[in-house]
């Protein structure tokens, strides 16, 4: 089972990628992940798009679109999974348009969120730099992950101007993505402000 996870940032898609890609042996694709690797690797290309990133800009389509098809090609290969997650990808139009052609989708689930929530969720979400966890301040007052003890930092792209930059892009190049994926009959919609396990028992249900 192929997936694509669409949502605002702060929609819960990389807690649900999570989730879900332990409960169905999934592999979980973030591209956001993969360009923050690079980016710490302090190459050319990092420190490009570290500049983007943290503008909240998106990278250019050639960059993301070789990520993505170069993680599916190695999942596909080791057959280790049962399929893969894609989290933040597509995110435009012409992304969606590569990615059927060397990908075959079974679901795209958009989680919905008002932009209020979104900026609310973002400024209290803080990740573990060791495995990923993401947390809200409001609810865990603890520095480091319950999971493995990593230490948690908010991301440096989490700042209001960049948060602002990326919920703009989301309407605008985003959403034709959903029509896209709603068109041709393989969008599902989840309500993204309810609690992680509401939405996680909404999503598999949207599965079956
Ligand atoms: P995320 O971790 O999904 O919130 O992504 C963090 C940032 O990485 C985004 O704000 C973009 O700058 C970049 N990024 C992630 N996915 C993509 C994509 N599909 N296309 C272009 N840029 C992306």
């Amino acid at each position: 089972m192929n997936l694509i996870l669409i949502g605002i940032q702060g929609s819960g898609k990389g807690t649900q990628a999570q989730l879900l890609a332990k409960n169905y042996k999934l592999a979980h694709i973030s591209i956001g992940e993969l360009l923050r690797e690079e980016e710490e690797k302090k190459t050319w290309l990092g420190k490009k798009i570290a500049i983007l990133i943290n503008k909240g800009s998106l990278v250019p389509d050639r960059i993301s679109v070789a990520m993505a098809k170069k993680k599916i090609e190695e999942i596909e290969k080791s057959k280790k999974y049962n399929g893969y997650i894609l989290d933040g990808f597509p995110r435009n139009l012409n992304q969606a348009k590569k990615l059927s052609k060397f990908a075959k989708i079974d679901h795209v689930i958009n989680f919905t969120l008002t932009d209020k929530e979104s900026m609310n969720r973002i400024v209290s979400r803080v990740e573990c730099a060791k495995c990923g966890s993401i947390y809200s301040t409001l609810k865990y007052k603890k520095k480091t992950c319950q999971k493995c003890g990593g230490i948690l930092k908010r991301r440096a792209d989490d700042n209001d101007a960049a948060v602002m930059k990326r919920i703009k892009t989301f309407h605008a190049l985003t959403e034709p993505v959903v029509e896209f994926y709603k068109k041709n009959g393989l969008l599902k919609v989840v309500d993204g402000k309810n609690s992680i396990s509401k939405v996680y028992s909404d999503t598999k249900k949207v599965l079956k």
